[in-house]
């Protein structure tokens, strides 16, 4: 087990809390040699979880940034979500934003979609002038457009005044829906329309690589088909909720009476997220998207505590900046 932690340099031994440690690096967490130089770029192949916190509340005092996830594969960025905060979150990942290359986005809420122009503009800012393809569901577009509309007199004026390219013309929008999303070089990714009412184009996302799986449930209700599409994945990185701590939660949010009914319809609770990981036989879980993720009360030990009735092997709680090994 030590050995094993080593060996997965990148994930701290307190954040790796699992009964199989020693399968859980040698089958998951620790780079495979072929890969394990990456590109001189982008660096080895890994899973960043950019940001952990679920809703899009910042608060006073340490807060974690909204959703927001980087897998880095064969030298090919891919961003999951740009809630607010990416960018920042991104560059102390010490990712190069104009490097930014594919993105992709569960469902339109603000914790998940609210970064997307400007995460675009800031890595337009320091150099970007290659294509970016982003994928989301309908909506997609409105988001992209509105973003123009609002950042066209900066867009147009630094075009002009400064020579850069045209950002509208670099980043190719398109709208995915169940199904296939995008197959490219050594890559392929797949939706499962999960149940997050009142949104029905909300996704589950698998991003299959050679050797590798990934599957990020996105926010859901408990949802059992969910474990078949994540059958036998390497890494499931599923969001979660904390039931007894909803009430201080929502002490903290006056202004939404009828928020905790939206979270008990919409999200999981830990011994769901249990049962799909040991229904999916997944090598690892990882819990994201933690509501609530500032309460100092819910710590990593309360949340392991919580979803070990239901899964049995290995477990990480994500924190920001967090990176995996793959
Ligand atoms: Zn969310
Ligand atoms: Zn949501």
């Amino acid at each position: 087990m030590r050995g094993t932690v080593k060996d997965g340099a990148m994930l701290s031994r307190r954040h790796l809390v699992g009964l199989g440690l020693g399968s859980l690096a040698t089958a998951t967490l620790t780079p495979r040699p072929s890969h394990a130089q990456g590109s001189p770029a982008l660096g080895p192949n890994r899973l960043v979880l950019l940001g952990t916190k679920g809703g899009p509340a910042i608060r006073q005092g340490y807060t974690p940034a909204p959703s927001s996830n980087l897998i880095v594969y064969d030298n090919v960025p891919y961003v999951i979500d740009t809630g607010y905060g990416v960018s920042f979150k991104l560059i102390d990942a010490k990712f190069p934003l104009p490097a930014l290359r594919y993105v992709f986005i569960t469902h339109h809420h603000s914790d998940h979609n609210a970064e997307f122009g400007l995460l675009m503009n800031n890595a337009w800012a320091i150099g970007l002038k290659t294509p970016v393809d982003a994928y989301g569901p309908k909506g997609m577009h409105g988001l992209a457009d509105g973003f123009w509309q609002a950042y066209r007199f900066d867009i147009e004026t630094r075009m002009a005044d400064e020579g850069r390219p045209d950002l509208r013309k670099l980043v190719a929008v398109h709208e995915y829906t169940e199904g296939p999303v995008m197959e490219g070089k050594g890559v392929k990714v797949t939706a499962l329309r999960n149940v997050h009412p009142p949104i029905t184009e909300s996704f589950a996302l698998k991003f299959e690589f050679p050797g590798k799986t990934i599957v990020f449930s996105g926010d859901t209700a408990y949802f059992p088909p969910l474990a078949e599409f994540a059958k036998g994945a390497d890494i499931l990185v599923h969001e979660v909720m904390y039931a007894p701590a909803l009430e201080r939660l929502l002490a903290k949010t006056p202004n939404a009476p009828t928020l905790m009914s939206h979270l008990k319809a919409s999200h999981s609770l830990p011994d769901e997220v249990g049962r799909i990981a040991t229904q999916a036989g997944v090598k690892a879980l990882v819990l994201n998207h933690l509501v609530p993720a500032d309460d100092p009360s819910v710590t990593e030990e309360v949340w392991v505590d919580a979803v070990r009735p239901t899964w049995k092997g290995d477990l990480v709680v994500a924190h920001d900046l967090l990176e995996i090994a793959l």
